[in-house]
């Protein structure tokens, strides 16, 4: 490993875009002791490593707000090793791992647990990210400053609802002290009960119970209104419905500290890729119709939403390989998320800066941590990327333990080729 250690590397004469810094040009990067020491053009000094990124997009390594390890409790599924690997070769050197585990992270001796997994692992930064309730059952309020003094970023039921509105917004108001985030997973639980996609056209053919886009968009209008109540910061989770989009440009018209995110697979499919009840598509929540692919894509475009999160969710074979309804939520993502999200710049739906905004500086900023930037004296997080290399989806070939991707045998384009975290190179594309 005696490469990993090189204390000094230049990465030469790639794109350097920097959103952070609204930097865009071609340029030397220079790293010192894993930090960022100079931008622009660069002799090497002696005995310095150097990449050479002619032709390569060199960005901030990514940070992807939303994403699920699978431990404590669930390591069959995936571990917080093997979810680093997936992050590496995704070129995320960044990772908000939600609450869900088992035991839940509504302790500090759980969030300590993940964070000396991750440092032992020492491929991603992990920000462990809080329960808002404890066991996340929705009644009774973690302890939020506990929580966060051992760790987390950010708040979140993610998986379930806050159900209860009395609950929300004791949240909202306590966090405030904290200026955390309060991430919701937005699910009428009434609503969608039972459902396992989206309610349409789609779902009548398939005979398959449908979750009406109104299950997330009431929740979205309740907690917009609590938002405002509170002063509280409010953040969607992985927004999927028109018209929760629209409320969130409303709130965010008004001043409100609303945010939302929204993931790859929801701007990319629909909900007819569910034709075939292949399992991979199943996930929380469900793809929708086209008009709401649409919304997203319109929401991203005029700035409402500001981050691009993945929703990695790894699921072992056995809760996949079963009938739709029965099986398991949610799909990997982190190894599709560069491509997935450069299709918005081959699109015209955003420039590069824009979309490396919503995968770098943006959530950092949500999450208040360090990272998303090139700046001189930042953390060395880096990710140098061919934007035009083309390479079809393989399960088989995905880092990490987990397969369950909803992309397979999808032709993509935009290849990592380096991960560094803080100077260290922690994935080469050398297949
Ligand atoms: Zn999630």
């Amino acid at each position: 490993m005696e490469e990993n250690e090189a204390p000094v590397t230049l990465i030469k004469g790639g794109r350097v875009v920097d959103p952070a810094a609204s930097f865009d040009a071609t340029a030397d990067l220079l790293i010192v002791d894993g930090v960022i020491r100079e931008v622009g053009r660069v002799d090497p000094p002696a005995g310095c490593r150097v990449i050479d990124a002619d032709g390569l997009t060199v960005a901030p390594g990514l940070v992807d707000m939303h994403v699920h390890f699978r431990e404590p409790g669930f390591e069959y599924k995936e571990t917080i090793a093997g979810g680093s690997q997936a992050a590496a070769a995704g070129g995320v050197t960044s990772v908000a791992a939600m609450p869900n585990t088992a035991p839940a992270n509504d302790d500090p001796s759980v969030t300590g647990y993940m964070l000396q997994k991750a440092r032992a692992a020492g491929l991603v930064n992990l920000y462990p990210i809080g329960a808002i309730t404890k066991g996340l059952k929705g009644k009774e309020l973690a302890e939020m400053g506990l929580q966060q003094q051992a760790g987390c970023v950010a708040f979140s039921d993610d998986g379930y609802v806050v159900m209860d509105s009395g609950v929300m917004r004791r949240a909202m108001e306590y966090s405030r002290a904290f200026g955390a985030l309060i991430i919701q997973h937005a699910e009428d639980s009434g609503l969608s009960c039972g459902g396992c996609m989206n309610e349409g056209v789609h779902s009548s053919r398939l005979g398959l119970p449908g979750i009406p886009v109104e299950s997330e968009e009431v929740i979205v209008d309740r907690d917009i209104r609590l938002a405002e109540l509170t002063g509280g910061r409010y953040h969607v989770a992985h927004i999927s419905a028109a018209g929760a989009v629209a409320a969130v440009a409303a709130a965010r018209k008004k001043g409100l500290q609303v945010s939302c995110e929204a993931a790859p697979h929801h701007f990319t499919l629909t909900d007819e890729a569910v034709v075939g009840y292949d399992a991979n598509y199943k996930m929380s929540p469900p793809l929708r119709s086209g008009i709401d692919r649409n919304a997203i894509l319109e929401g991203l475009a005029r700035g409402d939403i500001t981050a691009i999160a993945t929703d990695h969710a790894p699921h072992e074979r056995d809760s996949k390989q079963v009938e739709f309804c029965r099986a398991a939520n949610g799909v990997v993502g982190l190894e599709t998320l560069l491509p997935l999200s450069l299709d918005l710049v081959r699109e015209g739906v955003l420039g590069l800066m824009e979309t490396l905004a919503c995968l770098t500086c943006n959530p950092a900023q949500l999450l208040g941590i360090d990272g998303g930037t090139l700046g001189v004296g930042a953390r060395a997080d880096v990710v140098v990327f061919d934007p035009d290399e083309a390479w079809v989806v393989d399960p088989r070939r995905l880092h990490g333990t987990a397969r369950n991707t909803c992309f397979a045998g999808i032709k993509v384009r935009g290849r990592v080729k380096k991960s560094l975290l803080a100077g260290r190179i922690v994935h080469s594309d050398g297949r």
